[in-house]
Formats: C-alpha cells, structure tokens, sequence
C-alpha cells in the first residue's frame, strides 16, 4: 500500500484501507459481505483482494455452501503474520517490548534495561534497538514507543515526564536516525486505552474511558477509536482528581488527588502503617486489614468514577488496577459511583473492572496498525 495521490489512487488506497479494517475486525469473511458491509462494488472488493492474495497476505479458505442461487461465497481471512507491529514500552521498572500480529497477538516479547537519566545516549540506545528490531522483522509496518508524562504524538515531542524527569525532549528525530521503519510515539496509557476497547470488544462509535493504576494513575477517553488528547495532551489525567480534599500531598503539589489515596505507593504505605511489615504481596496474612485498605480505596475510586461519568458521559469505563483482585474493592468503587447518581446516567454506562493487566507495549503496536489503517485526507 504505497501508492499515494489524488483522485482514483486515494480513493483506492482509502478503500484498501477500510478493507483491512474489516478483515482484521471479523478475522473470516468474503468478497461478497466485505462489499454489503463497506458499501463497495464487488469489483472494487474483488481487484483489492486479488491484489493482496498476489501479495500473500491473504488465505483463502475455501467455498462456503449457500442456499441462493449464484456464486458461491469463498472465505477468506489474513495472514496476520505478514503484516506485524512492535510497541515499546518505556516504563520505571523496565523497558518491555514485544512484536505483535495483525491480530494484536504477541510473537515474541522481551524487557531491556536501559538508563534513561540522559535523553540523549537512551534515545540513541532505544534507537539502535528498534533499528534490530526492524532487521530481524523486515515485515514489520511500525515501530511505536511510549512514555510515561506528557508526549505531542504528531511532533514527537515530550514536553513534561516526571519519569524519566525530561522535559522538552525531541523524541523522534534522534529514534528516526536509525530506521527507515514508520515510528511514532504516544503515552503508555493512551496505547493501553486502545488495547482495553479493543479486548471488551466494545462498540467503536461510542466513547470509552480507560483508567489504568499503577505507581502513577492515569486515563484516556478513547472516543470512536482514537484517543482524545485536549488542548495540551493531558485529557484523561484522571489520577489527579481530588478524591480526599485532607488527604495526603500528592507529587502534582496538592492534597488527596486519587494517586495519592489508591496509587500502589499509597497502598503499599496505608498496608505498612496498619500492621508493620504488610505489603500487597501478602495480603492473605491480614485479610480484615486488607479488606479494610480495600474498602476504603474503592470508595476513593468511585468518586472519581462518579466525576468521570458526570463530565464525560462515556459508555463505559474502564479499570485497569492491581487492586480490581480483591472483591471489596469492586464493591465499594461501584457503590460510591452508584451513590446520588442519576438513573439514567446509571443505566447508560458500563464500568468494567479488568481481571488482568493491559499490557502498554501491546497496545502500542496497536496504535501502529490503527495509525496503518487511518484514511488519507
Ligand atoms: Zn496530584
């Protein structure tokens, strides 16, 4: 797909485009329903496929019997090995990486270390890196990096990081001196949104916010699949909230924000402070305490959840937290959202508390294919 241009090439391109959003969404279809569902002759559909079987991205899978008279319906499907995505993800701990299908699926994943105190000398390491990640995966479309702070995606631009504490940093420029592979960058949280609506399997046209905990709290509403940034690319910071206006001082410089009461510091310390020597990780040896900790904190994320659904109205939102393990936890968050809130707004959104991590390197080689299917203005 590298034909780019005016008029009729666009169009096709563009419609190439679609059509691969389609094959990646319902994984087996046909020329004949990729036409009804995107509004396209059969043979516009039939010269885009032909093209991409030529290409070997394609399988087809055999005849499907059926009832009416005509030609009979073959399905076919991609080869989500052609075309892989990477993500890497910067975070406190590690970096970890991993190479996706076209089906989001990990082939292979991995961490690295590397000092990120110097932007320079870790660009260049992160960038040698990508550059044998591309050799080693010559099919691969991109290559997406994400950081923890505020990042401009279309400047490749970090403008403020509490971790690794940059500030004003080109990103892309130094990366983009080792590849000829596309690169982009973006917010870890932002590329974990993407991946949690597409996981729920939740509906594209509507707005999801996704809300992930960790050492740092953060969010993103996801809104007809593309995450909405604001102003200054900080919509969503839903981790400073003020959940308990008395609470303890945050690092933003005010008190009780939500990171400060639910963040995995905060826990581990309330944890500590209630019985020494207790941590998360053995929780089983003081559950009344624990479920006390929970309790409380769940509490505190409701009333963030019931400043969210206020504000944004989303169809759904999204948990993404260590702590969703404990049911007392689930419990007090959704009654503390439910608690004075309006019926309707009640019965028209969805709060999801996700059993398992949403791996951000995942979702950046998401945002990679997302960005991959984007149509040409
Ligand atoms: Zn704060």
């Amino acid at each position: 797909m590298k034909a780019t241009g005016k008029g009729p090439k666009l169009l096709r391109l563009n419609n190439q485009k679609r059509v691969l959003t389609l094959l990646r969404t319902l994984r087996v279809t046909s020329r004949q329903d990729i036409a009804q569902a995107l509004l396209l002759s059969k043979n516009t559909v039939s010269l885009i496929i032909d093209e991409m079987l030529e290409n070997g991205l394609i399988d087809e899978l055999g005849p499907v019997s059926v009832s009416a008279a005509g030609r009979p319906k073959i399905e076919i499907s991609l080869r989500p090995e052609k075309l892989t995505s990477a993500g890497i993800m910067v975070g406190h701990q590690a970096i970890h990486w991993c190479v996706c299908d076209y089906f989001s699926r990990i082939v292979v994943e991995g961490n690295w270390r590397a000092r990120m105190t110097q932007p320079s000398a870790a660009l260049n390491e992160l960038g040698r890196c990508c550059g044998e990640m591309a050799q080693k995966h010559p099919e691969l479309i991109g290559i997406a990096l994400g950081f923890s702070g505020i990042v401009d995606p279309l400047r490749g631009w970090m403008h403020l990081s509490s971790w690794p504490g940059w500030q004003d940093v080109d990103l892309l420029t130094p990366l983009r001196r080792h590849l000829a592979v596309p690169l982009c960058v973006m917010n870890n949280v932002q590329a974990a949104a993407l991946l949690s609506v597409q996981q729920l399997q939740l509906p594209a046209e509507k707005s999801h916010f996704y809300l992930r905990v960790a050492e740092e709290i953060g969010g993103a509403l996801v809104q007809r699949g593309e995450v909405f940034n604001g102003n200054s690319w900080t919509a969503g910071a839903a981790g400073h909230l003020t959940v308990q206006p008395e609470g303890p001082r945050c690092r933003c410089g005010r008190r009780g924000c939500l990171e400060a009461m639910i963040g995995q510091t905060a826990i581990e310390q309330q944890l500590a402070q209630r019985q020494a020597g207790l941590s998360w990780q053995q929780r089983d040896s003081a559950p009344e305490i624990v479920a006390e900790v929970m309790t409380q904190a769940g509490a505190f994320l409701g009333k963030a959840i019931s400043q969210i659904m206020l504000l944004l109205n989303p169809a759904s939102i999204i948990v993404d937290c260590p702590w969703n393990d404990h049911p007392a936890f689930c419990a007090a968050a959704r009654e503390t959202a439910e608690a004075g809130m309006l019926r309707f707004i009640l019965e028209h959104t969805a709060i999801h508390f996700l059993p398992a991590r949403i791996d951000a390197a995942n979702g950046l080689a998401l945002a990679v294919i997302e960005q991959y299917e984007q149509r040409i203005a």
